[in-house]
């Protein structure tokens, strides 16, 4: 089910089994797999379901790391997070083993886990975004195919990037999660605090 904290009393209390901060990728994709689960799975959300500059403004703020785009221009706070139509248009690419590994040209390069420890993952994460299992030997056909430069395999090769055909989670599953009995989703209710 989807509420709106908007209509809740300031002093309710809300109580769950499994708590989400966030529903953009990461928290619309864990609530569906929550769907018809004897627990419950309660979704705490900024914004609404649909773009409010007010809501945005909340991801202001001044960036002390690495030169970045300003913050709250790269990331969107609206349920559905940055894969909104004003986030991610929806490419999407399996890893390669290169990505993975020490490079010395490359700063913080090497990952503490390999492109085989995630292998299970990305055939559920293929499925959320509507791509194929197969995904990698596609697009490495593709890359070989007669639209392609003839770059052969040196320093450039062809890399083809496919778009997801489901691009925008909340568009594809807010349906889906207002019928849930299992899942509720809060919608502005932002989250100040965690206390343990
Ligand atoms: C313009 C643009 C283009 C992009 N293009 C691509 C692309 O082509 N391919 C690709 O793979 N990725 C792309 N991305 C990146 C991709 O969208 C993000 O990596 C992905 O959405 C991150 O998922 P997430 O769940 O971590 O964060 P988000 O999707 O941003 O979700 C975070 C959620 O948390 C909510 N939230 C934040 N703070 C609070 C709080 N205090 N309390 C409650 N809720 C809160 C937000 O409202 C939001 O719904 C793009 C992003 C942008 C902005």
């Amino acid at each position: 089910m989807i509420d709106d904290a908007k209509s809740l009393s300031p002093d309710a209390v809300t109580d769950a089994d499994i708590l989400i901060i966030g529903g953009g990728a990461a928290g619309i994709s864990l609530a569906m797999n929550f769907l018809n689960s004897p627990l419950k799975v309660v979704v705490l959300e900024s914004g609404g379901l649909t773009y409010e500059r007010e809501t945005q403004s909340l991801y202001r703020g001044r960036n002390v790391g690495l030169r970045y785009e300003p913050l709250d221009l790269c990331r969107v706070r609206v349920f559905g997070g940055s894969t909104d139509r004003r986030g991610w248009a929806g490419w999407c690419k399996v890893f390669s083993e290169l990505e993975f590994a020490k490079r010395d040209w490359v700063q913080l390069s090497g990952w503490p886990i390999s492109k085989q420890d995630l292998a299970p993952y990305y055939e559920k994460a293929l499925a959320t975004v509507a791509l194929p299992r197969d995904l990698e030997k596609s697009t490495e056909t593709e890359a070989a195919g007669p639209g392609c430069l003839p770059l052969g395999s040196g320093d450039c090769v062809n890399e083809p990037i496919p778009l997801s055909t489901l691009p925008h989670l909340s568009e594809a599953w807010t349906e889906t999660l207002r019928a849930s009995q299992s899942v509720r989703v809060i919608l502005h209710a932002n989250v100040v605090g965690i206390e343990t």
